[in-house]
């Protein structure tokens, strides 16, 4: 096993160590056993919500380091400041091509230069033994290629969505990342945020009764034609798997389930430039064995649209915004238990905390405790099957048949422990 963590102990080197005898209930990382939690007296009344607490962050030198690979306007305007609210991790390491960028955003974080690198010196990140896990933050026809070289410098992997243009791309990520005995996590920001877990423990506790329909659009107007986002090689496609892909996670989260039938229907407008090789929207619709189904709408030409609409027997969740980085809102309705001739609405708010802190977190916990993510490589992969038989019954004009999961939440890491 490739060692970069002096500093932590994983499970395995701590059985290594002790020759095995230590059993798995009585193991506990020294760092985290040596540092219990702060906490304050309540001031508040038991009617009042609870409150999260300190956040407690780890001390730095116990954190894992984090590089960033690829500087655009995802790393720069959520990523880089959600350091800032972290409490396991900690950025050590700048990967990008522009070095007069990348030295002034080292400087607005405290990266030290020799730990700024571009796309070709990125290998020799296996000689910095502070980077732990490589956030990649890169045009999607890139995620394979840095996914592999990152592994195989030795490090943790967490790659933004979507995973990769293909699905064989996903396999040769997982793949590689699993011969480099390295853990690999894709950025499905959302299924770590509070009011997305809401829903997913309300549909799982039978709250809203039996899922019979979710609805959703993500929509936003795209500008510069000679963007990335444009270019099919680049992109690996258009609305679909860069907002589509927010409505087809939701689907399957919310519900647990895999889809088994699938349909598209891809548009264009004639002589627009944004759209000559990627599609402007992608409307679909999914079947799933227990008879819930899905219809979904994605667009790159209209005005910012991000709503959702999960429908059950007994009652409604619904989120508008539902997919942003923030100020999402979610309501619930059903039958008032109160008033038998009515029925309740009632708006459910959480505190929203980045959904980027969160996530990350998340992934140092995994890497710091040898845990699967919750959002690993398969999920990523999940995805991207169903993105491609969608195209396939876009282009033949037909429903195409899926195989059937065997369990509910069939390719997710046990549920993010992140509270606050
Ligand atoms: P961006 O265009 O703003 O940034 C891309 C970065 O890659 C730039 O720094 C650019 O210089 C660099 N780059 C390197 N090689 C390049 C090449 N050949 N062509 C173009 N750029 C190149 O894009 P972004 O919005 O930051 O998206 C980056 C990734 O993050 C994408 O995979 C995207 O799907 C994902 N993303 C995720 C979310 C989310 O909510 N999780 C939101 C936005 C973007």
């Amino acid at each position: 096993m490739m060692d970069d963590a002096p500093r932590l102990w994983t499970r395995r080197r701590m059985l290594g160590a002790t020759g095995g005898l230590l059993t798995a209930s009585a193991w506990m990382p020294p760092v985290l056993a040596a540092a219990p939690p702060v906490k304050l007296p309540d001031t508040f009344a038991k009617t009042e919500r609870e409150r999260p607490g300190p956040p407690n962050p780890q001390p730095e030198s116990e954190r894992v380091g984090w590089a960033v690979v690829g500087l655009g306007h995802l790393s720069l305007e959520e990523i880089l400041p959600a350091f800032g609210q972290m409490k396991r991790g900690k950025l050590v390491a700048l990967v990008s091509g522009d070095r007069a960028k990348a030295q002034a955003i080292a400087k607005q974080y405290g990266v030290a230069d020799k730990s700024l690198y571009d796309y070709k010196s990125f290998d020799q990140l296996k000689d910095n033994p502070e980077v732990q896990a490589v956030y990649i933050v890169l045009p999607n026809s890139m995620h394979a290629e840095f996914t592999v070289r990152a592994a195989q410098a030795g490090k943790h992997v967490f790659c933004e969505k979507p995973m990769a243009n293909t699905s064989a791309e996903c396999q040769q990520m997982i793949d590689a990342c699993r011969k480099a005995d390295r853990k690999l996590g894709i950025a499905y920001r959302l299924q770590y945020e509070p009011h997305h877990r809401a829903v997913i423990q309300m549909a799982r506790n039978k709250e809203l009764g039996t899922l019979k329909l979710f609805t959703a659009n993500n929509g936003q107007n795209q500008g510069d034609p000679n963007q990335w986002r444009h270019k099919k090689a680049l992109a690996g496609g258009g609305a679909l798997p860069d907002v589509g892909i927010y409505c087809l996670s939701a689907a399957r989260y919310f519900s647990g389930e895999e889809p088994t039938e699938v349909q598209g229907f891809s548009y264009s407008t004639p002589d627009d430039p944004r759209f000559k090789e990627v599609e402007e929207s992608f409307a679909f619709h999914l079947r799933f064995p227990s008879g819930f189904q899905a219809h979904c709408t994605s667009h790159y030409s209209t005005h910012e649209t991000k709503d959702l609409r999960l429908m059950g027997t007994d009652g409604w969740a619904s989120m508008d915004p539902g997919f942003s980085y923030s100020g999402l809102r979610l309501r619930v309705g059903m039958k008032s238990k109160s008033f038998p001739k009515a029925d309740d609405t009632v708006e459910r708010s959480f505190s929203q905390p980045s959904q980027f802190a969160r996530e990350m977190d998340h992934f140092s916990r995994c890497v710091q405790e040898n845990v699967v993510p919750h959002t690993p490589g398969e999920e990523g992969l999940a995805d991207m099957r169903i993105i491609e038989a969608l195209y396939r019954s876009a282009q033949e004009g037909q429903a195409v048949k899926l195989e059937a999961a065997k369990k509910l939440d069939a390719f997710r890491g046990p549920p993010p422990k992140e509270e606050g």
